[in-house]
């Protein structure tokens, strides 16, 4: 499994504008950060408003985009639909939940995917990976998904934004070998996001295997401050991803 982070953004893209906070006056690459996703061999995992730019970024042909899995229909995860489906010329399938599929077909009206419904714990096998979508708690929205991808017998765990894991949710997690997870804060605890410090604290419950931080907003740190504040709060298999990066498992 090839994983590649497209972006690594909570909400709103890093800089943001008119502000004049460390991370956003920051000269390092690595706090230059899109909306979150990631492409797994050549399976996205949503599709935010800055697709295209991240397409041209990394020089990803769309048709070679096997795939199109949706966590949530936040804009943040969503947006990029429509214009990435104006580039492909024959359809791919589109996993989404239900309610998702609604929303796209009231604001989106069109869009050229086959359509897939995707539902919890369901495993669907694409290629020679399998996906297999876990209910999490994000409020404001449902459903809200994390992926769980299996190839052989190693597991990767892709969910950016959560608050609260349903116990039933958690068995399905346990030693995952790769945990990707939102860190929108620091400490600081959103309404609808868990900080840094609690995705400490989970990866270790759930014994994850190596861990790396995602979907980072403002009210974190530097890229080398956070990935020293992790390391020194939960241990060296602790990582903060950036925008390019690019993991093998
Ligand atoms: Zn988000
Ligand atoms: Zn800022
Ligand atoms: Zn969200």
């Amino acid at each position: 499994m090839i994983i590649k982070f497209l972006g690594t953004s909570a909400t709103l893209p890093l800089p943001r504008k008119n502000c004049f906070c460390p991370i956003c006056c920051s000269k390092d690459k690595r706090d230059k950060r899109m909306r979150s996703s990631i492409l797994v061999n050549k399976i996205l995992i949503d599709c935010g408003p800055d697709i295209l730019k991240q397409i041209e970024k990394y020089r990803i042909k769309p048709e070679k985009i096997k795939a199109i899995f949706i966590t949530h229909h936040h804009l943040d995860h969503i947006a990029g639909l429509k214009k990435f489906s104006q580039l492909i010329k024959k359809q791919i399938p589109l996993y989404a939940s239900k309610n998702a599929w609604e929303y796209f077909q009231k604001h989106f009206k069109k869009l050229n995917f086959a359509k897939y419904i995707t539902k919890s714990n369901k495993k669907i096998k694409i290629g020679n990976l399998i996906f297999q979508a876990i209910e999490i708690i994000h409020p404001g929205i449902k459903p809200v998904f994390a992926f769980k991808i299996l190839s052989k017998n190693k597991t990767l765990i892709y969910m950016p934004d959560w608050k609260i894991i349903p116990k039933k949710s958690v068995k399905k997690m346990i030693k995952t070998d790769i945990l990707i997870l939102g860190g929108s804060s620091l400490k600081r605890n959103l309404p609808w996001h868990s900080p840094i410090v609690e995705g400490i604290e989970f990866a270790k419950k759930i014994k994850a295997k190596k861990i790396y931080f995602t979907h980072i907003g403002h009210l974190t740190l530097p890229y080398k401050k956070l990935l020293e504040f992790v390391r020194k709060s939960g241990g060296k298999k602790f990582n903060i991803a950036f925008d390019g990066l690019k993991i093998k498992l």
